[in-house]
């Protein structure tokens, strides 16, 4: 019988060629996927092993993107999350159960830090914090209950440069697992793997991204073991990104090299001629020496990016400091980075956070792909708001 136009909506009789190829990976959107068969139908998470299952854990276009940040950080496999933030959740709740103990930097990424103090506690987790210098001293912290060891590195807004090795040397030794934040270097700056790290996570709204149009995070794993805790938790949690999201960030991926290589010279350039103004006290970039753990830089990274604080001279009032910022007009105020667009932040850090011991009142520094010439410009005409 010959099926009515409503049902030719839904199952059109359509033929494409075969063969298709595109230099660019497909949107594929979708939550249902079919299975040949009421044998094959099934539901887990572990896509690459059983083959296509729900878009929840993700269409082609999700795992092509996983996949190319798997190989660029040279691990095992790689999750998305919906943003860097989820990133960081999804490996606390993967990894630490009641009773446990967990030690974070000092100078992490202030929402972790909420997430540990809030969420972390609550579940009956102790969070402990450390001097994000405190390198093979890490030791006299750890505990028969520690479990997990987070480190950041250069710390949010105050950048310190951590001794990853010996961290992870310590914490390895009393069995707990090494997670890193490698959102500064992008995933290839810094070689986490390489350097002992087990569980490594980059917020990908910043570099991979590039163009702060999307939020996406993702949480590459060295091992097996470490792949099946973290993708059922990730199951049970069910945070799914957006095929689209994902095929933003395989562009933005693309040009990644370019835009690391362009921005690490304008920002060094601008970095300088702030370290020459009398107004700055010191600036907390890894490539300069005023930076706690430059050496560890010099030692363990290929390269520096966009993002650095400067910190005033203390007699430099923090309303003043406000003035300036509002003066600039290449910098716009906002949060995150990584992107195109120069921006600045005055940062008032919780007094407990390292940032806290810093006296002057502290800039954070995005640079973006604008000619650095007219960026110090800008900034100099800002420097005057000061004395205004
Ligand atoms: C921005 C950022 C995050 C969070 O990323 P979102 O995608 O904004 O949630 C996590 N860690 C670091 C170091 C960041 O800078």
């Amino acid at each position: 019988m010959p099926r009515s136009w409503r049902t030719k909506l839904i199952h059109p009789d359509v033929e494409l060629p075969e063969g298709y190829r595109s230099l660019v990976p497909p949107v594929y959107r979708g939550s249902t996927t079919v299975f040949p068969s009421s044998a094959k139908l099934r539901d887990d998470w572990r896509q690459h092993e059983v083959g296509w299952v729900y878009g929840l854990y993700g269409t082609p276009t999700a795992l092509e993107l996983a996949g190319r940040v798997a190989e660029l950080e040279g691990g095992f496999r790689t999750f998305l999350v919906p943003g860097g933030q989820s990133a960081l959740a999804l490996i606390n709740l993967a990894l630490l159960r009641e009773g446990e103990h967990v030690l974070i930097p000092d100078s992490i990424y202030s929402p972790h830090r909420q997430l540990a103090d809030d969420l972390l506690r609550r579940f009956g987790v102790t969070c402990e914090y450390y001097p994000p210098t405190i390198g093979a001293g890490i030791e006299a912290l750890v505990r028969d209950q520690t479990r997990l060891v987070w480190c950041e590195s250069p710390g949010s807004i105050t950048m310190e440069v951590q001794d990853v090795p010996a961290i992870a040397e310590v914490a390895h030794r009393v069995g707990a697992k090494v997670a890193m934040d490698n959102t500064y270097s992008a995933g290839v700056y810094f070689d986490a793997f390489a350097h002992g790290v087990d569980v490594v996570t980059q917020a990908l709204t910043k570099y991979i991204g590039g163009h702060s149009d999307l939020l996406l995070g993702s949480v590459t794993v060295r091992d097996a073991a470490d792949y099946e805790r973290i993708g059922s938790t990730l199951q049970t949690l069910g945070m799914a990104v957006s095929p689209d999201d994902c095929s933003l960030a395989l562009r933005g991926m693309q040009t990644l090299g370019v835009r690391l290589a362009a921005l690490e010279a304008s920002t060094l350039q601008v970095a300088q001629w702030l370290a020459g103004r009398e107004e700055i006290a010191t600036v907390l970039h890894p490539a300069l020496p005023s930076c706690p753990g430059h050496e560890i830089w010099r030692r363990d990274f290929t390269g520096s990016t966009s993002v650095f604080s400067v910190e005033f001279r203390p007699e430099i009032r923090r309303s003043r400091v406000r003035s300036f910022v509002d003066a600039l007009e290449l910098f716009p105020i906002g949060w995150s980075w990584g992107g195109v667009t120069s921006l600045a932040v005055p940062v008032n850090p919780p007094r407990t956070a390292g940032e806290g011991r810093r006296a002057g009142a502290l800039v954070r520094f995005n640079v973006g792909l604008e000619d650095p010439a007219d960026l110090i410009a800008d900034l100099e005409v800002g420097l005057r708001a000061i004395r205004a």
